[in-house]
This record gives C-alpha cells, sequence and structure tokens, in this order.
C-alpha cells in the first residue's frame, strides 16, 4: 500500500509530500487513517531542531486523530475502524518500573512520536497499542487533536493536585494555559487566570474564569499572595517576568516546594525529557505541568 507523508529532511528546510514504505506492521502496532492532526510549536521546535535532538528525515505531527486501519496480531483493546488519537509520545518499553506502574511517559525507552518515529503530517500513522487513545464518537474530531498534546499536558496535574475547591491560578492564557482554565473551571476551582495581554480578559472569563488578574499589576498579585493551592504556569518566557517571580514567591510555601521539586522530578533517572516545552523550567510550578507531559490519567 502507497503511504503519503509530508517529509523534511533537514533542519529548517521546507515539508515535501513524499510515498513512504512503512514496511511490515509491528505485532504490537497499530495503524491508524489520519483524518486530523494539529500543528503544535513543538513541530517547529523539531523542525528547526531547536532542541539539538531532531532526526532527519522526519515526519511531524503528534496530534493526530483518525480511524484504525490495522492491528497487529498482538495489539490489545483496538478494533478497526475505532476513532483513535496518538499524541507526543507512540511507545514505551511496558516493562520497566515506569511503565508498569502507570507512568508510561517516564519510561527510559520513551518514544516521541516526531523523534526517530513517523509522525501524523501524514495519510497514516503507526503506534504501539498503549500509546492510541479511543476517543468518544461524540468529540469533535477536527478540534480534538491538541487535547492529545497540550490538553494533557495540564490536565494531568490537575487530576493529581487539585480538588474541585482548590482555587487554582492559572498563569498564561495560550494554547495550554486556556485549556487548563476550562479544565479547572470544568472541575469546579475557583479559578484566577493571570494574564499579560489586557485584551485576553474576556476570552478569559468566557474560558471560565472566576477572576483575571493582569501579570502587569504587581500589586494585585501581592494581594493574592498565598490564597492560592496550586498554580499552574505554561509560558516560560512568562516565568522569567519579575511579576511572574512574584507570583510563585506569593505562593504558600508548601506548595512552591512541590512545584519547585517534585519527589517525581527526584526519581526519574532523565529529569529533562524532551516533550513539548522541555522541562528546563525547573523554578517554576509549570514542572508539575511539563513533567506529567502524556500520562494518561
Ligand atoms: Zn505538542
Ligand atoms: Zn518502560
Amino acid at each position: 500500500m502507497n503511504y503519503k507523508a509530508w517529509v523534511t529532511k533537514a533542519a529548517k528546510q521546507p515539508m515535501v509530500l513524499e510515498t513512504v514504505d512503512l514496511g511490515p506492521l509491528g505485532a504490537e502496532d497499530v495503524e491508524v487513517a489520519v483524518e486530523h492532526c494539529g500543528l503544535c510549536h513543538s513541530d517547529l521546535s523539531v523542525l528547526n531542531n531547536e532542541w539539538g535532538t531532531s532526526q532527519y528525515p522526519t515526519i511531524l505531527g503528534h496530534e493526530v486523530v483518525g480511524r484504525v486501519t490495522a492491528v497487529g496480531p498482538n495489539a490489545k483493546g483496538l478494533k478497526v475502524g475505532q476513532r483513535v488519537g496518538v499524541g507526543w509520545y507512540s511507545g514505551s518499553c511496558m516493562h520497566c518500573r515506569q511503565c508498569m506502574s502507570g507512568s508510561h511517559h517516564l519510561c527510559p525507552q520513551v518514544q516521541a512520536t516526531i523523534i526517530g518515529h513517523r509522525g501524523g503530517f501524514a495519510t497514516h500513522i503507526r503506534s504501539h497499542w498503549a500509546w492510541v487513545f479511543p476517543l468518544p464518537e461524540k468529540l469533535n474530531f477536527a478540534e480534538a487533536g491538541p487535547l492529545l498534546c497540550g490538553g494533557v499536558t495540564v490536565f494531568a496535574p490537575l487530576v493529581m493536585y487539585a480538588k474541585p475547591t482548590d482555587r487554582v491560578g492559572i498563569i498564561g492564557i495560550g494554547g495550554l494555559g486556556h485549556m487548563a482554565v476550562k479544565f479547572a473551571a470544568a472541575y469546579g476551582c475557583d479559578v484566577t487566570a493571570f494574564t499579560s495581554s489586557e485584551r485576553t480578559f474576556d476570552d478569559a472569563k468566557r474560558f471560565g474564569a472566576n477572576h483575571v488578574v493582569t501579570t502587569k499589576d504587581s500589586a494585585a498579585i501581592k494581594e493574592l499572595g498565598g490564597s492560592f493551592n496550586l498554580l499552574d504556569c505554561d509560558d516560560a518566557r512568562l516565568c522569567f517576568t519579575a511579576q511572574c517571580r512574584a507570583t510563585n514567591r506569593a505562593l504558600p510555601d508548601e506548595q512552591y516546594q512541590r512545584g519547585l521539586r517534585p519527589t517525581r522530578i527526584r526519581q526519574s533517572p532523565l529529569p529533562y525529557r524532551a516533550g513539548c516545552g522541555f522541562l528546563i523550567r525547573l523554578t517554576k510550578l509549570l514542572l508539575v505541568t511539563r513533567r506529567l507531559r502524556g500520562k494518561q490519567s
């Protein structure tokens, strides 16, 4: 069968539509006909080799929505025709401590979908069955892609750390932050959105924020000190501003410590795993967010 994909041959080069040979389907692999695929900034980062980890030729695209077209003989739990999604990762060893404890995304051999693996800007993508997620048929599939990357990135820490009665601060209402606001609001949290741009005030409210604060207003931020149970930051540039540092410092010590040094980080053999947003933002609570990227909560 002929598969087609947008292939990038070298860093910063345009993608070229080509016929590709995927070879025989692996015993534990699933093949998915791509219907929709989001475009994430990490695709650009890999295209431009910003992290120094890109492998060319590469096929980008890691917010994949499609239908299963083939399942390997040892693939579990999926059937042909099923609507599914594939995100940042598409494989892991399935036998290490992390895989066996449900933290597959921390597997030392975890396979990024677009680094050393063919991504979703293609007619078809293949993935280990455990990394192919069934999607509810009611979803708007054309819009669902980002849930598989930025969405799970902000969803996982809320699931792990937030309670519906918590006061949650979301810093930065961009690609990830706006989903964090929606999730936290839907969960019942009292949500404060921090944004540097006053033109996003209305958006933040529409997404469900109970309060919106501009990060330019140091006095307002100071007043909020100590009032949050959880603070989620998704914009590293913002974090380097004095306002954001002030916000973080204003956190109750316990939460700040939790953000600064989550136990998962200390235990992990590979603390700086590449993902959407490298885990280099060690002084931020967003660390929790990034670390949990891809977790199948
Ligand atoms: Zn991404
Ligand atoms: Zn593993």
